[in-house]
């Protein structure tokens, strides 16, 4: 099977925060790679922005620097990198300044698509719209791309919301979400809606447990100074978990088409029953093995900041009322995992009697590392000597169904940077299903700031805090081990 590369038309792409560590790291090597693929046409420029007074040239080495350090060799061929640096482009600004917008404006090519990425600090994400606007960027070919966190709180998003607003449309507007961005993620919408075997039983009648797993080997070292205004619940459960979860549990859109898809999720977020506070553990780690705790990682004696959190979450629908969906997410546990687990429900009556090997069915779809996905099907163990049963998995790794192509699936960058380019808005949040998910989060954050609960200890390298055992132990459940 070859991967079809589509290519799109000329575009301008400017990334604001064009020396900062998301830029170098992710951005670039991905529109490298895509321009090694051959998706990006000849006459598309990429115009790097940020206040370091660098120009074309000593940006381009930095990018070079960049791809050396973030690329894989196989795809480091020396004409491809000369082609790529060749687009390149720097203008210094700052955010709150009033230098160098002329020189962007006269450097963009007019009737183009042209796409400003926000890679800068969120309080920087209103000047730099107010600030297009005011220079007579946001014409119709103009699209916003914003990075996260978007918003601290309701409140805060909805002032976002607000700013954005006032200089771009809806639908110039792209909030970025990268985990919508990988291959298994929208992989789970094709096996849900393309195919006749899943939808039936995917509902509470049939599915006993959902559990959504996304686990961190390293801990805040290095960005503490954000991650502990942040916590767990911000970080990842108000955007990419409840993301996951959405698309789990969200009506058959009419169509693959933004709206459509907005629509079912944000159904899904409305009906979110509010989290109850048994029904929640927050952790944070401890120091053990020469790794530093998460108090000497934020320099913070008294932080009450989660690293960790684990909690049980009902979806009020017709669908799905009575299935819990379970979500964990921590730094400094044993593997670097994100998974999701669909448990099935047993079969009403086993006719081979009680027997070992019969397990649920389970869908495992598998975000990182080695995305794929399984099911878990029960089988008769091969061999005479009566009928016992094992489980098995029907694998559907990427890598051992699409062969060596599956290696040039784009990362979630890259696929979401060419969604801009091309205008489709379906993989990115809507500004009213953001400020749902907050509206979700908000009063449970509340709940135990005021209360000044403290989070409860737990080792590096394991699986969470003995009470997030319980909180599934309590209903007669387990976690999934993660396993590397
Ligand atoms: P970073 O390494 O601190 O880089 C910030 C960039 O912004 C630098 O290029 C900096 O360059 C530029 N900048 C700072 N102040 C500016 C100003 N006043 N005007 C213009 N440019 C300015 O941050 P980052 O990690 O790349 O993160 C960028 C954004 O992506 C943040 O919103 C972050 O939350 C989000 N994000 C990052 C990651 C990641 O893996 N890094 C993951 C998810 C989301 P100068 O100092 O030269 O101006």
């Amino acid at each position: 099977m070859v991967s079809r590369v589509i290519p799109v038309d000329p575009f301008d792409l400017v990334i604001f925060g064009a020396t900062g560590d998301l830029a170098t790291r992710k951005i670039l090597p991905g529109l490298y790679r895509r321009d090694w693929a051959g998706q990006i046409p000849e006459q598309a420029q990429i115009i790097g922005a940020a206040r370091s007074p660098l120009d074309d040239a000593s940006w381009r080495d930095m990018v070079r620097a960049a791809i050396e350090e973030n690329v894989t060799p196989d795809k480091r061929d020396p004409a491809a990198i000369a082609r790529f640096l060749d687009r390149l482009g720097y203008v210094p600004i700052d955010a709150r300044g009033t230098g160098g917008w002329e020189d962007l404006a006269a450097r963009l090519v007019p009737g183009r698509v042209h796409a400003h990425y926000f890679s800068v600090g969120p309080g920087l994400f209103g000047d730099l719209a107010q600030r297009l606007h005011a220079h007579g960027m946001n014409d119709a070919t103009c699209r916003i791309v914003v990075e996260k966190p978007f918003g601290h709180d309701r409140a805060s998003a909805q002032a976002l919301n607000a700013t954005l607003a006032a200089h771009f449309d809806e639908h110039q507007i792209y909030r970025i979400d990268h985990y919508l961005g990988k291959e298994t993620v929208q992989n789970l919408m094709a096996i849900r809606f393309g195919n006749m075997l899943f939808e039936p039983l995917w509902n509470a009648q049939y599915v006993d447990h959902i559990q959504i797993t996304v686990a961190e080997t390293v801990g805040v070292a290095g960005r503490g100074g954000y991650y502990d205004k942040s916590g767990a619940m911000r970080d990842m459960v108000q955007n990419h978990m409840m993301q996951l979860l959405c698309l789990i549990a969200m009506e058959p859109p009419y169509a693959f088409e933004p709206d459509a898809v907005r629509d079912e999720k944000l159904k899904v977020i409305r009906a979110l029953d509010p989290v109850r506070p048994g029904d929640i553990v927050r952790g944070q780690y401890d120091a053990a093995n020469g790794h530093a705790s998460y108090l000497e990682d934020v320099e913070s004696a008294n932080s009450l900041t989660e690293s960790f959190i684990a909690l049980k979450a009902h979806v009020s629908s017709w669908r799905w009322k009575g299935t819990p969906f379970y979500l964990r997410t921590g730094k400094r546990l044993r593997t670097r995992t994100s998974e999701i687990a669909i448990t099935f429900k047993d079969p009403p009556h086993s006719i081979f009697g009680e027997q070992e090997g019969q397990r649920s069915n389970m869908l495992v779809i598998r975000l990182q590392p080695n995305e794929g996905i399984k099911l878990k099907v029960t089988i008769k163990e091969p061999g005479p000597g009566g009928m016992r049963l094992v489980e098995v998995p029907l694998d559907m790794s990427f890598a051992e169904a699409l062969g060596p192509e599956a290696e040039d699936i784009p990362d979630a960058y890259e696929r979401l940077i060419m969604d801009v380019i091309r205008g489709n808005q379906t993989l990115f949040m809507r500004g009213d299903e953001v400020e749902a998910a907050w509206a979700w989060t908000d009063p449970v954050i509340a709940a135990w700031e005021a209360r000044g609960d403290r989070p409860h200890p737990y080792d590096p390298g394991s699986s969470g805090p003995e009470d997030a055992l319980m909180l599934m132990h309590r209903d007669g459940r387990r976690w999934r081990e993660v396993k590397p």
